[in-house]
């Protein structure tokens, strides 16, 4: 694809754009919406076919879950479809302090406070933390809202080598920096593996920095439903925890949870909590619901679910001679290199009643495309050792045919 004239572009601003696409497409690496003619779960419906569903963040598949779905209908009859304005101008309503609380006692925190989804957490969260003349430090393979979270702060930003307390150590030894913010995922989706959280809080606590980890993948189904901190046993000594209502909580929304001094700080400093309307009540009320479940004999029983299938998926994939990202939890990738490749086995697989969706650049390093697998506690055991053939079939056959636009 040649560059346009200068005389073009200034005359269609527009068809830069489609240039721009085009190179895009050109690459494998255009996106594009994939809609499903079905609720979410861990079957779907698409194009008149049955898929087993190995794309979604509901992992304890509670998205449908009889009293979720009721509690979110209750709460927009209690208390109306919209909050009507953010949470201090009078959107406050009692489902989200009801939330708050219950988010509060599954973490364990003195409180928990909502935001309208984990992407407004991250971007509005890190910038109230880290500000002009202060240092942030993130890791490499951070999910995508805390590099903007990052990018909108003015502290200066270090980034540290993917899961690399050495590599941390050194540059936390590098800076003056008054404030020190340390922040990252707890479970990477895209490689499924954990942040190493027992060396990060050691070297934060030896260096004065404040902590902040995003649980988006492991609040509900690691920890008791805490998350990764309370698994690891340092959620006493990290400062600020942020997960989703969105994934394994099948709502959406998130919160992020702590002391109160610091939700205080938040309440004033965060702009992403207020410059926004307050969540809906109906998620918020499905949300209630979730932690309910989560905190409950059937959530333990739905960890137990989850655990036993990702690890017998894990293992059948391996024994089909896949290399696969296995960091031990329910995010599994299959590496298949380049995005062509990826989406190919993405197409092939859909032919074979599984719905995996290949993840490639930029979300993912140049040459690593990969399908991404998230295992469900609903998933059918047998179905997933069938998948782990598919699987294998769709990554051997060889890029050969154009797919997907
Ligand atoms: C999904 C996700 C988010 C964003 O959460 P939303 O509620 O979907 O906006 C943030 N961090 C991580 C690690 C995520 O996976």
């Amino acid at each position: 694809m040649t560059r346009p004239a200068r005389t073009t572009r200034a005359l269609d601003p527009i068809a830069e754009l489609d240039l721009e696409l085009a190179r895009l497409a050109q690459a494998g690496l255009a996106r594009e919406n994939v809609s499903i003619d079905s609720a979410q779960g861990p079957v779907i419906e698409r194009g008149g076919q049955r898929l087993l569903n190995l794309a979604s963040n509901d992992y304890l598949a509670l998205a449908g879950h009889p009293r979720v779905r009721a509690a979110a209908a209750e709460a927009a009859m209690t208390y109306g479809a919209g909050a009507g304005a953010s949470r201090l101008l009078g959107g406050d309503l009692p489902v989200h302090r009801a939330l708050e609380a219950d988010l509060a006692a599954l973490l364990g925190t003195e409180g928990a406070l909502l935001f309208p989804s984990g992407w407004h957490a991250n971007t509005g969260v890190i910038p109230a933390l880290a500000d002009e003349g202060d240092a942030i430090f993130s890791d490499a393979l951070n999910h995508a809202s805390i590099v903007d979270g990052c990018r909108l702060s003015r502290a200066r930003r270090y980034v540290y080598r993917h899961a690399d307390a050495e590599d941390l150590e050194a540059l936390l030894t590098r800076t003056r920096a008054r404030r020190r913010l340390i922040v990252t995922d707890s479970l990477f989706s895209m490689d499924g593996d954990a942040a190493p959280l027992p060396d990060l809080v050691s070297l934060a606590e030896r260096h004065g920095a404040l902590v902040m980890v995003d649980e988006a993948h492991a609040v509900g189904v690691y920890g008791d439903g805490a998350g990764l901190c309370r698994e690891l046993g340092v959620e006493r000594r990290v400062h600020v925890r942020m997960g989703t209502l969105g994934k394994a909580l099948g709502a959406s929304g998130a919160f992020v949870a702590g002391e109160e001094r610091i939700l205080r700080f938040l309440v004033s400093r965060c702009r992403s909590y207020i410059f926004t309307t307050a969540p809906a009540p109906a998620p918020c009320g499905a949300a209630r619901a979730a932690v309910a479940i989560v905190r409950s004999e059937e959530g333990h029983r739905l960890r137990e679910a989850i655990r036993s299938r990702a690890r017998g998926f894990a293992a059948a994939l391996s024994a089909e001679g896949l290399d696969v990202l296995d960091g031990g939890f329910h995010l599994l990738a299959a590496m298949l290199g380049e995005p062509k490749r990826a989406m190919r086995a993405t197409a092939d697989l859909e032919e074979a009643g599984i719905f995996a969706r290949a993840v490639r650049p930029p979300t993912v390093p140049t040459g690593t495309s990969r399908l991404r697998l998230s295992v469900c506690a609903a998933h059918d055991p047998a179905r997933l050792s069938e998948a782990a053939r598919a699987i294998a079939r769709a990554a051997r056959a060889p890029a050969r045919r154009r797919v997907g636009t």
